[in-house]
């Protein structure tokens, strides 16, 4: 292995920055050259190629987004594309890739790697909705930023008897409610993995109301449905004055937490070992605090489960 490239792929998360910092770094340490790959696949596919320094990647390891940027690609799902990749990869005499990004992303590594390019996956998504790894790069400054935004919430909530509804990112992944709902204490949490009669919510809030709270807080992951119309719900039924917040986009961004730094560095550089020793097709990863790395089909197979007892817990502390 003489030459590797890198490239951020899907959403992005903060804490790829410092995940390209430690690929790069790692890689000329090791005597290799690093080429930076912009625009996710499509960028590889369109040859959008350059060589990266140890300088290209100072002064990035506290910002958020990605330098390398990323994209979608719905070529880059066909074969054509992938040999177009490939093709591409050969030209500028790579031979190997780290693809970070989520689990859309590692398919795209996947292929590439059963047509003969070796990569390594290294999850970044805010989603945390990847197996093999206890976190993913992007969850933990995400987290943090739903916690300062329902704090904010929760400040002007206390001057109004009102039902606060917080929706936050996870299509298929309750990671995000359910860690910011226990951390700030929300009455109900609302995700995909867990499905909670209407009325129990209801009676909940309640039982809240009429021992004299002067507020409730409930996070929904945005997977189990829309926070307005679960809202209006609340109001029809429950007669409770309901405001609700999308956090949407500011999710995504910010600085990277001080675990998402640590975790990225980590991850980026193990990525870059694999690859010296000749190991395509896996996916590094943390579990309890080691490093881990699985092939992508171990990762496939294996559906990400939500914390059930973390779960249960809410539940017991928000009676
Ligand atoms: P996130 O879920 O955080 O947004 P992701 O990596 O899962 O990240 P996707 O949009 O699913 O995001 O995937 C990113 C890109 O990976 C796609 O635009 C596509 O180019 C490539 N990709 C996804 N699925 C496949 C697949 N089955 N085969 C080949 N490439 C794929």
């Amino acid at each position: 292995m003489k030459r590797i490239g890198v490239l951020t792929s899907g959403g992005d998360s903060p804490g790829m920055n410092a995940a390209i910092r430690a690929v790069v770094r790692k890689a000329i340490y090791h005597d290799l050259e690093v080429y930076g790959i912009k625009n996710g696949y499509q960028g590889l596919m369109d040859g959008n190629i350059e060589r990266m320094t140890l300088g290209s990647v100072g002064d990035i390891i506290h910002r958020g987004g990605t330098i390398l940027f990323s994209a979608r690609s719905e070529e880059f799902k066909t074969d054509e594309g992938q040999f177009r990749a490939i093709e591409q990869l050969k030209k500028h005499d790579i031979d190997g890739l780290v693809v970070i990004g989520g689990d859309g992303s590692f398919q795209g590594a996947k292929k590439l790697t059963e047509k003969g390019f070796p990569c390594i996956g290294v999850p970044g998504t805010i989603d945390n909705d990847i197996a093999g790894t206890d976190y993913t790069i992007g969850f933990d400054t995400s987290l943090n930023t739903i916690i300062d935004a329902v704090d904010k919430v929760r400040d002007t909530a206390t001057s109004h008897e009102r039902t606060y509804i917080i929706e936050v990112m996870g299509r298929d992944a309750g990671d995000l409610a359910l860690w910011a709902g226990l951390a700030v204490g929300a009455e109900s949490i609302l995700i995909p993995e867990e499905k909670e009669e209407f009325s129990s919510i209801v009676q909940r809030l309640k039982n809240g109301h009429d021992r004299g709270k002067k507020h409730s807080i409930i996070l929904l992951a945005e997977g189990v449905g829309s926070g307005f119309e679960f809202g209006k719900r609340i109001e029809e039924i429950a007669q409770l004055e309901t405001r609700v917040t999308v956090l949407g986009h500011i999710q995504r961004g910010g600085s990277p937490t001080g675990q998402d730094r640590v975790l990225a560095s980590r991850l980026g550089a193990r990525a870059v070992e694999l690859l010296i020793e000749d190991q395509g097709g896996r996916m590094v990863g943390i579990q309890k605090n080691v490093l881990v790395d699985y092939t992508f089909d171990e990762v496939f197979n294996v559906e990400h489960t939500i914390d059930k007892g973390m779960y249960k817990l809410s539940k017991e502390l928000s009676i």
